[in-house]
């Protein structure tokens, strides 16, 4: 055989073993050459006749993250490539041959005659995880970093190499549908308890457990080729089925809204496939998978949330010229609430932390919340006391700004008040060297303004989290006039060491990710003092593809601080920029009544002690219209509460606040959760034409206010054709 993806060795019991372990790479994925040299270990399997049966593990850390999704990428390509050429129905038969080729590998290889083991340590995932339920048997090595799942539905695409079939012969129809529907990522112990694995067992055992069981089982086929065959939850038309599918409709609709066709045909393909026997079950899957592989959900969140962000990551916008800086030590200053996650991620990434406050109470009280996180981790079985003593130890709480000496990057995270920031800056200027940068972690000052307070305003930017800093993964990074590149690469440099993904964008008001949630957060206002109930304006958010409703997503960032901004806004840009029915609300909110959110457990919602949070029943009171509900079209607030945010981005493009429609995307879907089956607020646009949006965005201008007048570039791009993507690889390319 020839291999270069994998190694193949036999024993002396005739059990062979395929390593897999790609050249050159430090994940194995499935590839068309590794599609090929699969094939032909299959073929050389069943010719042995020395052979008795093969266990499949990896040479890497990890088992496989599955197929290469620029593969799948290119599949789509040569669909729109053939259907030039030949026609709609030539082009839909290739792509279903082209797009089934893994699923009928790895039915080949289940049903070759001689049996198949995946020894899985570390992630096994999607197509890795199909192919090891196309052997017989899997062991499972019971280490904290083994999980196994398929979680193809979070880039818009469904498991199409049998996983649908033989995950739902597997397991419960419901948790079958559940584990592909939240493409959860399984552990060891609980995949051997619900079947997913036959054992689990410690790394170094694993093997040999497989050897053995090929050993003892050479005639060992899958539980479904077997004539006696039943499923695990009984046939779909049964009393038992009647007590699934009714339900499992409509938990689809409550975590989907419909607005993702790959979990509707995850769906479809479980429902009509357990009617089947095994191989038409496969046929039926891969119609549904050449079908999802065509849509524009699967193309934007494959293309956003899989390419664009692996390139940001990998510093897309790094200047390349600038030597990769070696962080060490890095400052935080002001130990509140953002400071101190600030200082938790920092720490994780393994870098030393001063944490600068006022007094060392308040630096040590932001240095106990890095303490309260890994205590959690520990409780939850995922870290060790011995990480939680490592990790306190490379935090220094201090109120000393001469411990900054020697940091690389100071990041300041103290009030937002210009004054307050500019003794600061002064402060840390003071002690820090030449070479030291300076981020700002201001969510609303420009940084250019702040800028002008620095001594070196060439190393000054901002670095701008989003709460909660440990769980979200977006830093904006903005460049102030004066910003030099070795800041810009500093900061990259160091949102990569804290794993976190960067949009780098130009500095304005409110900078990207805020001026776009901003603008959700004000539609939800001003629906509310239409007199549209507030249930019906949380519901059309969700409706929309947001993860929550606008007057819950204010309660959580604090309706005071909502209110701040629009008086703030209106100090510096004037009566007009306002909008007088939000400021009355706000107003109302935040003076009259205290409401201030999530904070003081009063805000659009009221936050019992016992049971769920609910709606403040005293909104009717603060609104006095009501409008009726029959009346209202539920389209028209999905359409208001996506389009003012795609506008703002849009907006946001042609000022050249952001420049490359890929961090527009990844900055709004992992920085405010913006419809993800879109692709992102720019992606929004693109689907649907420049055209189409412009005529959208008037309808609304007619019948909600000037606030949704196209900009001028996009009513170019209506003209003409264009599309955001199209013109950056336009200008890319020339
Ligand atoms: P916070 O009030 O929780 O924390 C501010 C901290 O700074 C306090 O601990 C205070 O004692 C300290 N501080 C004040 N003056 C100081 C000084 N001279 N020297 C040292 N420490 C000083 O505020 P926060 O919510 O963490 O916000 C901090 C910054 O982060 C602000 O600029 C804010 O705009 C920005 N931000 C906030 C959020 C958010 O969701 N809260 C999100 C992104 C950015």
């Amino acid at each position: 055989m020839n291999l270069t993806n994998f190694r193949f060795e036999t024993d002396a019991d005739g059990i062979a073993t395929l390593i897999w372990d790609m050249p050159g790479r430090s994940m194995n994925v499935i590839t068309p050459e590794v599609m090929a040299e699969l094939n032909q270990v299959i073929d050389h399997v069943v010719a042995s006749e020395a052979i008795k049966g093969c266990v499949i593990t990896s040479g890497k850390e990890a088992f496989s993250g599955g197929a290469d999704l620029t593969m799948l990428q290119g599949l789509r390509d040569l669909y729109v490539g053939l259907a030039r050429e030949k026609g709609e129905a030539a082009a839909m038969q290739t792509f279903f041959d082209e797009s089934r080729k893994l699923s009928l590998l790895y039915r080949k290889l289940e049903t070759c005659g001689k049996p198949f083991a995946a020894a899985i340590h570390g992630v096994c995932l999607g197509g890795a995880f199909e192919l090891a339920l196309a052997c017989q048997y899997r062991v499972a090595s019971d280490d904290a970093s083994t999980r196994v799942g398929l979680p193809e539905i979070k880039v818009g695409l469904f498991p199409g190499a049998g996983g649908t079939q033989r995950v739902s012969r597997l397991m419960q129809t419901g948790d079958a549908l559940q584990m592909m529907f939240k493409g959860e990522q399984i552990k060891a112990l609980p995949a051997r308890n619900s079947g997913l694995v036959h054992a689990a067992v410690p790394r170094d055992q694993m093997l040999q457990n497989a050897r053995e069981w090929l050993k003892a089982n050479p005639q060992a086929k899958a539980p479904w080729d077997d004539p006696k065959f039943k499923l695990p939850s009984n046939k779909v038309y049964s009393p038992a089925g009647m007590q699934i599918w009714p339900p499992a409709n409509a938990i689809y609709r409550r975590e989907t809204n419909d607005n993702y066709p790959a979990a509707r045909a995850i769906l479809s393909a479980v429902y009509e496939g357990l009617q089947l026997p095994i191989d038409l079950g496969l046929r039926v899957e891969s119609r549904y998978f050449a079908k999802i592989l065509r849509t524009k959900e699967a193309a934007s969140m494959i293309r956003t949330l899989f390419v664009s962000m692996q390139e940001l990551n990998k510093g897309a916008r790094r200047p390349a010229d600038v030597p990769a800086s070696r962080l060490k030590k890095v400052g935080v200053v002001g130990a509140g609430f953002m400071g101190a996650g600030i200082a938790y991620v920092t720490a994780q990434a393994g870098l030393d932390v001063i944490l600068i406050d006022r007094d060392i109470e308040a630096a040590e009280k932001g240095k106990a919340y890095s303490h309260k996180l890994v205590s959690d981790q520990i409780m939850k079985g995922r870290a060790k006391t011995a990480d939680r003593d490592a990790l306190l130890g490379r935090i220094t709480a201090s109120a000393d700004y001469g411990d900054l000496k020697g940091c690389d990057l100071v990041i300041e995270a103290v009030f937002e008040d210009p004054k307050v920031k500019a003794e600061v800056i002064a402060k840390v200027e003071a002690v820090v060297g030449p070479r030291t940068i300076f981020g700002s972690n201001t969510s609303t000052l420009p940084i250019t303004g702040l800028a002008e307070h620095s001594q070196r305003p060439k190393n000054f930017i901002g670095v701008h989290f989003f709460s909660p800093v440990e769980k979200m993964l977006l830093v904006e990074i903005i460049m102030a006039k004066k910003t030099g590149k070795k800041a810009l690469a500093m900061a990259l440099d160091f949102v990569r060491a804290i794993r976190k993904t960067p949009i780098v964008v130009n500095d304005t008001r409110g900078f990207y990710a805020n001026r776009c949630v901003g603008n959700y957060i004000r539609e939800g206002h001003l629906m509310l003092m239409e007199g549209v109930p507030p249930a019906m304006i949380e519901a059309a958010g969700k409706q929309a593809g947001m993860p929550v409703g606008p007057l819950s997503l204010n309660d959580e960032v604090a309706v005071d601080l909502a209110y701040k901004v629009l008086k703030a806004t209106k100090a510096q840009l004037g009566e007009n920029a306002v909008d007088p029915a939000q400021e009355r609300l706000l107003t109302e909110m935040v003076e009259t009544h205290g409401r201030l959110g999530r904070k003081n457990k009063k805000g659009f919602y009221d936050y019992p002690e016992a049971g769920p949070k609910r709606l403040w029943p005293g909104l009717a009171e603060l609104t006095k219209n009501r409008l009726d509900p029959e009346l209202i079209d539920m389209q028209d607030l999905k359409e208001r509460l996506l389009v003012t945010q795609a506008l703002e981005a849009a907006r946001t493009y042609e000022e050249g606040v952001v420049t490359d429609p890929r961090e527009a995307d990844v900055g709004s879907i992992i920085g405010f959760g913006f419809a993800p089956y879109s692709g992102g607020t720019l992606s929004y646009i693109d689907n649907m034409g420049a055209a189409v949006f412009v005529k959208l965005c008037e309808k609304l201008a007619r019948t909600h206010g000037e606030r949704f007048k196209p900009n001028r570039q996009l009513k170019r791009m209506a003209k003409t054709g264009e599309s955001y993507y199209g013109s950056a690889e336009k200008k890319a390319a020339a």
